[in-house]
């Protein structure tokens, strides 16, 4: 009997069937599949593959011919929604630069109006056509995920991070009105990015982290937000939050996903069993060991996370713009190793 294909390993393991081995994969997470060794590799670089579909596939595809990495993943940023809803963004001219919201323009609840054409605003009908590319590259074989934002996180590019943490504190009339807004988007965005073909939605919700909110707050003003994202999307759905997530995990667990990825300051063992069915996946450390160390640090994480419980290995926040291609190739290679299930 041959090798099941990566696609179906992740399908597998997510719905918690039984599998030949552990995939290495970056199915969710900030940071991308896209380095800056694969743009020179392909001659294709940032910031022209975050507004062309076809160099978006293009990359996204090299990421996994070039290290192996077994999955496919678009965007490479962050900021599709609030571009889509009239902030400005700020791209970068460098191939290391991750785009980031330059100018947010939302300051009370009545500014915040549904567009009837949301799916055409800014880049969106770029990440939908690129993940339809990508369908009909490659999407019998590795599996297709795409990222929509986590509806707190998306409210608070809406009206900037700061303004926004303090109205957690004194408005939280206001928090609500912009979460529940984003709420509407992400279900939209995340509904269509299936219909284009993608496989997998990643929320991503990194603004939720304990890091910037308490627990408290997580549960009151995050979570419900995350649960009815997930009611409302049929596939397969993973959760992100990075940061000291530990604290919220159970919560995270109950939100209604198949996964939940998580940084390396998680535990894997001390949350296994505290996540029922959920499937976890993590957490090669990415701005320190994936970025800065050698092979053989990455293969000791890697052994690590698989012994502690991780059910798909993959880096706790995607790959920074400048992960040597040498460590994402010996995570992959030390997964194989030590990740077969007898
Ligand atoms: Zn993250």
């Amino acid at each position: 009997m041959g090798e099941i294909s990566p696609k179906e390993r992740a399908f597998k393991v997510l719905k918690g069937e039984k599998v030949d081995r552990i995939p290495v994969t970056s199915l969710a997470g900030c940071g991308g599949t896209v380095n800056v060794e694969m743009q020179e590799a392909t001659g294709i670089y940032w910031p022209d593959a975050h507004k062309d579909p076809e160099k978006m596939a293009k990359l996204a595809i090299a990421s996994y011919e070039l290290s192996g990495l077994e999955c496919v993943r678009v965007p490479f940023d962050f900021v599709e929604e609030p571009e889509a809803l009239g902030c400005k963004i700020k791209f970068g001219e460098k191939v290391d630069s991750v785009p980031a919201v330059a100018e947010h323009v939302f300051n009370t609840p009545e500014e915040l109006k549904m567009p009837d054409n949301l799916l055409e605003l800014g880049r969106i009908p770029v990440v939908l056509k690129s993940i339809e590319i990508l369908k009909e590259k490659v999407g019998d074989f590795l599996p297709i995920s795409s990222l929509a934002l986590g509806p707190f996180t998306l409210a608070a590019m809406l009206a900037g991070e700061a303004k926004f943490l303090i109205w957690v504190l004194k408005k939280p009339d206001y928090v609500r009105a912009f979460v529940d807004f984003a709420t509407s988007i992400v279900i939209e965005y995340a509904k269509a990015q299936y219909k284009a073909g993608s496989h997998i939605v990643q929320i991503g919700d990194p603004t939720a982290s304990p890091d910037l909110i308490s627990p408290d707050q997580f549960r009151n003003f995050a979570m419900p937000a995350l649960i009815e994202v997930a009611n409302n999307l049929d596939g397969l759905k993973l959760l992100h939050i990075c940061g000291k997530a530990e604290a919220i995990v159970p919560d995270m667990a109950d939100c209604g996903y198949h996964g939940i990825s998580v940084e390396e300051s998680v535990n894997i063992a001390k949350i296994k069993p505290l996540v029922g069915n959920v499937k976890i996946l993590g957490n090669i450390n990415s701005k320190r060991t994936l970025l800065f160390g050698k092979p053989e640090d990455v293969e000791a994480e890697v052994k690590v996370a698989i012994n502690a419980g991780a059910d798909m290995v993959e880096p706790g926040c995607g790959f920074a713009p400048r992960t040597p291609t040498r460590n994402i190739k010996a995570m992959v290679e030390a997964t194989k190793k030590f990740g077969v299930k007898t």
